[in-house]
């Protein structure tokens, strides 16, 4: 446990974060959707960033690498799936290697679904999953290029990982998706009271991420779903909600 996650809320509900190692110093920005407000936080705390971490190339999760690297000299990090549309890609990650990142590494999986090139980052010994767009609290991403197949397999291979996982997704959906949940799965009495505390806890301007990945698994709709039909009827349903 070496590593300190900093979440930074930015534009209209997009979470930027950083992660430092002790250890070596090294800073990485997940995500990076501007680049002043991670610059900012980092320097308060008296870090450099280091590192670039990309999970795929929308603009919300790459719009500050340019800026930043420029700033900084850092190394953009990103999946070799996905490499022309990364901008200024450095470092190719795949699933075939884990990326050493100072005294700790991070699992590489590739999720398509949401993009055809979208990987996660999965910092084992922290329990820190960095999952972009793929999974959210009580949600997952939209297909925007993907197929329910690929989604459905992408989401199966994060639900085999511990429940104590930390679920580090890019966006604050949380109550919208969670509205939407009730409606699937209505008599979901876990679903019900973690709705409660997200409502309660929104109220209060709180975030509602990272949760638990043994609480997804008991209440998010996507998870929940067995089979790949299910999956895609209940994500065509989302998308019309
Ligand atoms: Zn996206
Ligand atoms: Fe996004």
């Amino acid at each position: 446990m070496a590593l300190e996650i900093v979440q930074v809320p930015v534009l209209a509900d997009n979470y930027v974060y950083l992660v430092h190692d002790s250890l070596s110093g090294l800073t990485a920005v997940v995500d990076p959707a501007v680049a002043k407000a991670p610059l900012e936080a980092a320097g308060m705390r008296g870090w450099a960033i280091t590192h670039i971490l990309n999970t795929h190339h929308h603009p919300d999760h790459t719009g500050g690498n340019l800026e930043i690297k420029r700033e900084t000299g850092c190394t953009i990090v990103g999946p070799t799936y996905d490499k022309d549309r990364i901008p200024g890609i450095e470092v190719e990650v795949s699933e075939e290697e884990p990326y050493r990142f100072g005294e700790t590494e991070a699992e590489i999986f590739f999720i398509p679904g949401h993009t055809r090139g979208h990987i996660a980052y999965w910092f084992k010994d922290d329990n820190a999953l960095f999952v972009g767009d793929t999974l959210f609290a009580l949600g997952c991403g939209r297909l925007f290029e993907g197929t329910p197949e690929q989604m459905f397999d992408s989401l199966q291979k994060l639900k085999r990982l511990p429940g104590q996982t930390r679920i580090y997704c890019a966006h604050e959906y949380t109550e919208d998706n969670g509205k939407f949940a009730l409606t699937v799965d209505p008599d979901n009495q876990a679903l019900k009271k973690r709705m409660e505390d997200v409502c309660k806890r929104r109220a209060e301007g709180l975030p509602t991420v990272p949760s638990f990945l043994s609480e997804e698994k008991k209440t998010n709709p996507f998870l929940l779903a067995e089979d790949v039909i299910t999956f895609a009827e209940v994500r065509a349903r989302k998308d019309a909600f």
